[in-house]
């Protein structure tokens, strides 16, 4: 079975000389949770406008179910855009100001051209499935808690049977107590409706809450790879070392040694010479201004693109 999207070799260059994506894959296979990590500037939201065919690669592929993604916009292009639905990070901004709950609901009917009556009749059942109030439906967004407002735009998606959702810091500005609550009802619905999830975070407890893979970015390369289990237990690369040294955990058994990154992500329009990362990284050497490191395994799914990746020993907790 191909992937459901499939990125492969994609690069993004825009005006000739910014790199946002430099040889980017990444493969979504149908019911998988995928982690995309990095911090902005990375190339994450270019990478989700490319695969939702909201831009053209300069050059690689995007592949939908095995059919290249230009050819299945052609074919069937509402029929893409129903299968695959970003949730913005400003859930409430995400949605019009003017328009009822009621009309934002069923407004993708109608763009969709869907029969009216069987979608209200969904719209009921997924209104309590995803635990929102039923005057919710009479409110605007202004009036809807952080929480409830990420609950409409997801009600949005599963009224168009929407398969794979790109979520974009789906907890970012919620108190905790409302994130977990969200982060539960994704992973039921996920398994309700055999969802397939692309979250893009910079909150590493949500990314090791809900993803089973994760992806790390930086500067418009991918640069390490692997389940979130073996990410979070013996990250290779320096950069997923450092992030994840910074990440707060509550288990003080678990804290890591803080790793300080010094200095702002370089410009994507002058890349640093050999490995991207040397102009920050805490082990860098003569060799890593000089040459570029490739994509490489370093175990079963784990992969890294550094010349001195770290070794288990070094990063147990
Ligand atoms: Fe650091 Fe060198 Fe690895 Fe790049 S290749 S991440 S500079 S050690
Ligand atoms: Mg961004």
């Amino acid at each position: 079975i191909p992937p459901v999207i499939a990125l492969e070799d994609v690069s993004v260059v825009f005006g000739g000389k910014v790199r946002a994506l430099d040889g980017v894959s990444l493969h979504l296979h149908r019911g998988e949770i995928v982690g995309l990590v990095g911090e902005s500037g990375s190339g994450k939201s270019t990478l989700c406008r490319t695969l939702m065919g909201l831009g053209e690669p300069t050059s690689g592929t995007v592949t939908v179910d095995g059919e290249p993604l230009g050819a299945r916009l052609a074919r069937d292009r509402l029929g893409f855009r129903r299968e695959v639905q970003m949730l913005l990070q400003d859930a409430v901004a995400s949605l019009s100001p003017r328009m009822r709950v009621r009309k934002l609901v069923e407004e993708p009917l109608d763009v969709h051209r869907l029969p009216l009556e069987d979608g209200r009749a969904r719209i009921e059942v997924l209104l309590k499935r995803l635990g929102l109030p039923a005057n919710a439906m009479e409110k605007f967004p202004h009036q809807l808690s952080g929480g409830q407002a990420r609950r409409v735009a997801i009600l949005r998606a599963l009224v168009l049977r929407s398969q794979v959702i790109v979520a974009d810091e789906p907890t970012a500005g919620l108190d905790v107590s409302v994130q977990g609550e969200l982060l539960n009802l994704m992973l039921d619905l996920h398994a309700e409706f055999t969802l397939t999830y692309l979250i893009v975070s910079h909150n590493l407890n949500v990314i090791r809450r809900i993803t089973t893979r994760s992806v790390v970015m930086y500067l418009g390369q991918v640069v390490e790879e692997a389940s979130t289990a073996a990410l979070f237990r013996t990250p290779a690369h320096p950069y997923t070392a450092a992030l994840l040294s910074t990440n707060p955990v509550v288990d003080p058994a678990k804290r890591r040694k803080r790793i300080v990154l010094h200095g702002e992500i370089p410009s994507p329009i002058n890349l640093p010479s050999g490995c991207r990362f040397h102009t920050r990284c805490p082990r860098a050497a003569a060799r890593c201004a000089q040459e570029v490191p490739q994509l490489r395994s370093v175990g079963e799914g784990q992969s890294v693109r550094c010349h001195f990746p770290l070794t288990d020993d070094m990063v147990a907790a």
